[in-house]
């Protein structure tokens, strides 16, 4: 060996990430159940033991996902890739899509349609807005040859939902199908994918199941299966093709096709025992609970929400930038100062609004007080005019009313 042909090895510490409380959009804080999950052994993807703990996944998510779907199971990356498989498995050249865009995720939808080379259909809503079904209903009928629809679930760019059920049924009235986003949704608002009939849907791991980033759970139902293996050309990706993936994931007759994330697995393992151990229905109520009490400590502080009423996400808040007020340095503020994230306003809201995020185990009473704490502190230092623990006072009125635990998880 000569010597002097190596680059030389970079000398660096071991890193250390600081403690944060991350109430922006995504990623939720993960618990230490969580983490510890992770740090078990890592075992061969193909152990018929990991075999067991996928095929309990599986339960799990059908759970979170309300459905029977037997084709549910966690994409081995992140929720954008969750997206791209629906639309690479699902749309074929030349096929007609409409897509419902009010915010930053619809947008990326539509020109996943366009890389599969379908024929795009927008359908556009003002960020802030849900989407409008009379638009959709209109739509379908000027492009009766439309075979999906698409469309989010709830906005995490503007903090608005959009009426699932409704879409769906004005979709299959015109015989397509529908693609939903539910990455910001699952787990702390209603997804119901077998009673509302979603075709096609797919979440995150790091938003409402507070797990470590960088899987995609994604259930497909009997019609897409169909319209999937009917295709006449084949999926573009091979690592999407869902055929290929399948054979992986069905139990039996498990078979290499990638690596899958083990310890990443085991941590999904957990998060969703944990929401299994709360129950849907608890955590959508602690989630909707804690929004109230986020919603009174803001207006406590002469603050207000982007979002009508009936529209809101209680899991991501969307809160105006008061004139006069320096959107960044509050932001900057709250994480140098207080160790809280929260989120930037992206696109059309760009400095415009704030993203409090309550999502998953951030969806706490102690989150909720320990946001509006250091918002009025970092708020006074701009000269905003604040009457000292009225915020937290106004909280924890909604939560007396709304009863003494209900804030926190089981
Ligand atoms: C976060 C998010 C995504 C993308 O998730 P990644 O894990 O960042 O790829 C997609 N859709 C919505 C609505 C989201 O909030």
């Amino acid at each position: 060996m000569e010597t002097g042909t190596v680059i030389e090895a970079p000398q660096l510490p071991s890193f250390y990430p600081p403690q944060r409380i991350l109430l922006g959009p995504g990623p939720s804080n993960v618990l230490q159940r969580v983490l510890d999950a992770m740090a078990r052994p890592t075992i061969g993807h193909l152990d018929p033991r990991f075999g067991e703990m996928m095929e309990q996944v599986k339960v799990l998510l059908r759970y979170a996902f309300q459905t029977e779907n037997s084709l549910t199971f966690p994409i081995s990356a992140p929720a954008s890739v969750g997206m791209e498989s629906c639309f690479v498995n699902l749309v074929e050249p030349g096929d007609k899509v409409i897509v419902c865009a009010n915010g930053v995720f619809g947008r990326r939808m539509a020109e996943n349609v366009k890389r599969c080379r379908g024929e795009l259909v927008l359908v556009e809503d003002a960020w802030g807005k849900p989407v409008d079904p009379q638009k959709v209903e209109d739509a379908c009928l000027a492009h009766p040859d439309a075979r999906i629809l698409a469309f989010v679930h709830a906005e995490t760019s503007t903090g608005v939902q959009s009426d699932v059920k409704l879409l769906t049924e004005i979709a299959h009235r015109h015989e397509a199908l529908v693609i939903v986003d539910a990455v910001t949704s699952l787990g702390s608002t209603p997804v119901l994918v077998d009673k509302w009939g979603i075709d096609a849907v797919y979440a995150g791991s790091q938003k409402g199941l507070s797990c470590t980033p960088g899987l995609s759970p994604i259930s497909f139902g009997e019609r897409a299966i169909e319209k999937l293996k009917s295709r006449k050309t084949p999926v573009s990706s091979w690592f999407m093709d869902l055929n290929l993936v399948l054979a992986y994931w069905n139990q039996g007759r498990r078979t290499y096709h990638h690596t899958a994330p083990v310890n990443a697995l085991y941590a999904l393992h957990e998060s969703l025992l944990m929401l299994a151990e709360e129950g849907l229905e608890a955590s959508w109520m602690r989630h909707r609970s804690n929004h109230l009490a986020l919603l009174a400590g803001l207006q406590a502080l002469g603050l207000e929400l982007l979002v009508e009423e009936q529209s809101r996400l209680p899991q991501l808040n969307a809160v105006l930038v008061p004139a006069g007020v320096s959107e960044t340095q509050v932001r900057d503020d709250m994480l140098n100062l207080h160790d809280v994230e929260i989120g930037a306003g992206l696109g059309d809201l760009a400095g415009k609004i704030f993203r409090v995020g309550l999502m998953g185990n951030g969806s706490s009473r102690t989150n909720v007080n320990t946001c509006l704490l250091a918002l009025e502190s970092v708020l006074a230092a701009q000269g905003w005019k604040i009457s000292p623990g009225a915020a937290v006072a106004a909280a924890e009125q909604v939560w007396a009313s709304t009863g003494r635990m209900a804030g926190e998880a089981g």
